[in-house]
């Protein structure tokens, strides 16, 4: 499959704009529509090519930020530590401008979340999050050079994990550690570059930092 077909391919396995399979997330998203009409309110699709050797995979989008502009991560804090360094390490072209229409290119990563549409107060069930693996699982599926996952946060790590349908035991989450799936697919874990983690410095710059270059090393390392 060339590249604009894979594109069409992760396009048609993303969750409809109406997506109704959760009645919470549906509400909220309602409530919101009403109040922000102009904003995307709706679940935010996947950001970068499907030909990507890296897929980041973050928590769910913010209420002001990805909820609000449509694109992961793009307005929400977490954004300005993230899109910095995926420009810093090479896996994105252009500037990062908080907004849709900055220019930014994502050209060797994908980003996506756990789930897809904004949760009240930044926490989806335990339901949600399972009721939305299907759609990280088609995500993974549509990108044939995956290698590695840089998942942000425990409930990426989780939410990899019971996609992949490997025991959490197995894995245990820890900040920069390196999981060998198969000598193919590896999952590198970071604090998520959430604002109160980064305000309490649980994590850093550099310790973010670390984690992409892991990610990025362990593309070299697939066979
Ligand atoms: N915005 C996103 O899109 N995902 C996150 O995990 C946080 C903010």
């Amino acid at each position: 499959m060339n590249e604009d077909a894979l594109d069409q391919f992760a396009l048609s396995a993303a969750p409809s704009a109406d997506c109704s399979l959760c009645p919470r997330l549906v509400q909220f998203r309602t409530d919101n529509h009403h109040k922000f009409p102009d904003w995307h309110n709706a679940p935010v699709p996947a950001f970068g090519p499907a030909t990507a050797k890296i897929l980041v995979v973050g928590l769910a989008p913010g209420l002001k930020g990805a909820n609000r502009t449509g694109r992961p991560f793009t307005g929400d804090y977490a954004g300005d530590l993230l899109y910095p360094s995926l420009l810093k390490f090479g896996l994105a072209e252009g500037a990062y401008g908080a907004s849709v229409d900055d220019g930014l290119k994502l050209t060797r990563c994908r980003i996506t979340n756990a789930v897809r549409c904004v949760p009240p107060a930044n926490k989806p069930t335990p339901e949600e999050q399972k009721t939305c693996r299907g759609f990280l699982a088609a995500e993974i599926k549509a990108m044939p050079h995956l290698t590695s996952i840089l998942a942000l946060g425990r409930i990426a790590h989780d939410a990899v994990l019971s996609t992949l349908g490997l025991r959490k035991a197995l894995y245990p989450f820890a900040h920069n550690a390196l999981h060998s799936f198969d000598k193919k697919l590896t999952m590198i874990d970071s604090y998520h570059c959430s604002r109160y983690n980064v305000n309490t410095k649980v994590l850093t710059e550099a310790m973010f930092h670390d984690a992409v270059e892991t990610a990025i090393k362990a593309t070299r390392k697939a066979t």
